[in-house]
């Protein structure tokens, strides 16, 4: 029979699966949102659910002989778990306690933002640099980094948990994790309409404009996507917030740029690929302006929204360190 890959990005909003050959190549693809209950086990279950609906004309379940998972951090690598995610409405979200039920497989497990810098580093805009950073600004902030061509995990396997790196210390927004301050408690997608509304209460509120009068009524029917339309027509609130953000975002990445001295920083993520123009490209001039180091290339990551995935299908055909949670 047939020997099939099984990857899945496992993100904060959408997971996405595909099924590929040994080689890499992918062979089918479907994605789907997150499921919000009953409980925490629906993530794995949804992963198997499409596998099962792809895999069929290949021989199902029985052709999986590798399992990669590319999942939002932290994870806890002993337990094969995410645990206390910052943009999941679960405490501890149990991968491969779940998944080795189903497949006779080799297992491996990476944070994704891992997962897309190996991606970056092999196939994508790091292909001939040693040192790469890829950056995620999606639902929530994260990145991988590889330096000197190794990727760096650290003790929990963690590293580059950059999201969490703190870029404010007077507003002190409160992050999905539940400490203060963090960049993605300003940039992350699910936090934007919280800064966005605290900006319009606190110190534009005569401003003239539709979006401040909203958020001012509440966040619950505004999105990161309605704040980066607004912006597009021209609404005055939308405008500054997208420049406020921007100077933000440019703060973070010129920590990971002096943190890290990479030759090529990859950004990826849906807030970020769906709005180039409004979020990597306005970040950049910050980045000039707040780094010591020389700063590298920014580029929107060429391999789309694809590249945790396509990082869990190298992994799987070539296992980083400390990413092999079980084997066959
Ligand atoms: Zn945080």
């Amino acid at each position: 029979m047939v020997e099939l890959i099984l990857a899945a990005d496992i993100g904060g909003t959408v997971i996405r699966v595909a099924i590929a050959d040994l080689q890499g190549h992918i062979l089918e693809k479907a994605s789907t949102l997150v499921p919000k209950g009953p409980d925490a086990r629906a993530v794995p279950l949804k992963v198997l659910e499409l596998c099962d609906a792809l895999s069929t004309k290949y021989g199902g379940r029985r052709s999986i002989s590798k399992v990669s998972i590319a999942a939002i951090g932290p994870l806890d690598m002993t337990k094969g778990a995410i645990v206390r995610p910052a943009n999941m409405p679960y405490d501890v979200v149990p991968i491969m306690d779940v998944l080795c039920n189903y497949f006779d497989a080799t297992f491996i497990l990476l944070n994704d933002c891992n997962a897309a810098v190996i991606a970056e580093k092999r196939a994508g805009a790091g292909k001939y640099v040693d040192d790469v950073v890829y950056i995620t600004i999606s639902s929530g902030i994260g990145g991988g980094a590889i330096l000197d061509g190794k990727l760096i995990l650290g003790k929990d396997g963690n590293a580059a948990e950059i999201g969490h790196t703190v870029v404010d210390m007077n507003i002190g927004m409160v992050c999905g994790c539940g400490k203060k301050g963090h960049w993605e408690a300003y940039c992350g997608g699910n936090s934007m309409p919280k800064f966005a509304k605290f900006l319009a209460e606190n110190k534009y509120n005569n401003i003239n404009s539709t979006l401040a009068r909203r958020l001012r009524e509440g966040t619950y029917n505004i999105s990161a996507k309605d704040i980066f339309d607004y912006a597009r027509c021209g609404d005055e609130f939308a405008l500054i917030f997208i420049d406020t953000i921007s100077e933000i975002n440019g703060a973070g990445v010129a920590n990971v740029v002096d943190a890290f001295d990479p030759s090529i920083i990859s950004i990826g993520g849906s807030v970020a690929l769906n709005n180039v123009d409004l979020v990597v490209d306005k970040l950049k001039p910050f980045v000039e302006q707040y780094a010591l180091n020389r700063v590298p290339e920014i580029v929107p990551t060429p391999l789309g929204h694809d590249a945790p995935l396509i990082g869990a299908i190298l992994a799987a055909i070539d296992p980083p360190p400390k990413s092999v949670f079980k084997t066959l």
